[in-house]
């Protein structure tokens, strides 16, 4: 979401005139957007943003701004812990960046602008040119408010853009070659539960699918030029029947879901106030791989969430193997102020911590290992992205289920294509195979 917002407001920035830097150490003008999740986040921003407004004592010229979620949580304090910033700009308002850099190229300084958390957002649509793959959110905010999660704080309660507006912006993407769009939201599948997006005056017909984000899906699926879709993150909660049913009936959608499980103890995910018990993920996960066997799953975990024992820190690991995780996200788990969890005692010690995580990434190698292993000898359909970082004279792509795919090119395979690839070998991250013509 913020690799997202970062891109949208390149874009509003290019279109107002400026041009992209090659370099940091080149750059007159430089936002830092920054992420609450973890306090580690927030130390590096700032970090950050310490080092670059340090460095207007050498360049007085240079502009420097804050976004995203530390800007909305600090307020105004942000320009006491750093002297020099020229503007910070909260989760809602990244849109006005640009017209923030006039006004301090006009002299003005330590400008703020934080939205209130509720305000109807103005969703930048902007997108730079970015090869074939492109991210579209589609719902801002959360209403869950899991107790570790400082999330539905800065982000604000969901909002669901209107339909009309994120069909006109993909089709705007895929005239411009865009083949493959990810549909962004906290909770992406209450896409429409929160508030109306669809108007009487839109496609009279609801097609296959009467609920709100399986109503887009299908919408999307329209779009000519497109060949896959995406979306992230998930809930078991959204998993729906009708859910499942677009999914596999919809051709273009990947088989892969980033579905968050957090942890495998009924009492832990109590706690954390998921809404749902390890009993309801794993039903949801059941339904999907029955309904599309090659059915790629990913996630995250949080370990040493207050009063998590082994035998809790045991539930997620048995959980994660029943669930057979492509890959997953582990993350320690870090007090947020004003949350509920802050309240708790972060009782589990940072040594303890650090060796949950360690084996859960040990697990997920393994498991990792087996579920590439289990892919050689079969036909994956690769969407193109071009020469590999690592080795130019080879190309890479990615597979439905989202994994790197490496393969020697071929005369007319070009990158945005969809191509045939016969897996010929497995690493732990990656997969090897030879295209077909
Ligand atoms: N909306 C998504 C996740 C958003 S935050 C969802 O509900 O799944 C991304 C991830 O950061 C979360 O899935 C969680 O694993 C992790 N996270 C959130 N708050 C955290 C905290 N206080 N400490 C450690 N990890 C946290
Ligand atoms: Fe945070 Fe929970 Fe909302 Fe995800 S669903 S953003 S973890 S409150």
């Amino acid at each position: 979401m913020n690799v997202r917002d970062s891109e949208a407001v390149s874009a509003l920035l290019e279109a107002a005139g400026h041009q992209p830097a090659r370099t940091e150490d080149e750059a007159d003008l430089i936002v830092v957007n920054s992420c609450s999740v973890r306090g580690k986040a927030e130390d590096k921003a700032l970090g950050k943003i310490g080092l670059l407004c340090f460095s207007k004592r050498e360049r007085p010229t240079r502009i420097v701004g804050l976004m995203g979620c530390m800007a909305q949580r600090l307020g105004p304090d942000i320009f006491k812990r750093v002297p020099g910033l020229d503007f910070s700009v909260g989760t809602r308002r990244c849109g006005a960046i640009p017209r923030l850099v006039e006004r301090v190229l006009a002299g003005e300084t330590a400008i703020h602008e934080i939205s209130s958390p509720d305000e109807t957002p103005d969703v930048p649509d902007a997108h730079t040119e970015s090869g074939f793959s492109a991210f579209v959110t589609i719902l801002l905010g959360c209403n869950r408010r899991c107790a570790y999660c400082i999330v539905p704080d800065v982000r604000g309660p969901e909002y669901s853009r209107p339909a009309r507006e994120i069909l006109a912006e993909i089709e705007a993407l895929a005239r411009n070659g865009v083949r493959e769009v990810t549909l962004l939201g906290q909770s992406v599948m209450n896409y429409g539960r929160a508030n109306a997006v669809w108007s009487p005056s839109d496609a009279p017909s609801a097609g296959a699918f009467a609920e709100p984000f399986a109503r887009l899906l299908e919408a999307v699926a329209a779009i000519p030029g497109l060949v896959r879709i995406r979306f992230t993150s998930g809930h078991p909660s959204g998993c729906t029947d009708e859910l499942v049913r677009a999914v596999r009936s919809l051709p273009q959608i990947c088989h892969h879901l980033h579905l968050p499980v957090q942890s495998g103890s009924d009492r832990i995910l109590s706690l954390m106030r998921r809404g749902y018990t390890r009993a309801d993920y794993l039903d949801a996960v059941r339904r999907l791989r029955a309904a599309m066997p090659d059915f790629a799953l990913t996630t995250d975990v949080i370990v040493g969430f207050p009063g998590e024992t082994e035998a809790d820190f045991e539930e997620t690991r048995a959980l994660m193997n029943a669930a057979d995780f492509d890959n997953s996200f582990i993350f320690k788990y870090s007090p947020r102020p004003g949350t509920p969890a802050a309240d708790m005692a972060d009782d589990v010690s940072d040594e303890e911590k650090r060796r949950r995580n360690q084996v859960l990434l040990e697990d997920q190698d393994l498991r990792g290992v087996a579920a590439n292993q289990r892919l050689v000898g079969t036909l994956q359909e690769v969407l193109v992205e071009g020469p590999s970082l690592r080795n130019a004279a080879r190309w890479a792509g990615r597979s439905p289920g989202n994994k790197i795919v490496i393969f020697d090119p071929l005369p007319g395979v070009q990158p945005g294509a969809l191509a045939r690839i016969r897996i010929t070998r497995a690493a732990p991250q990656t997969l090897y195979g030879d295209a077909l013509t």
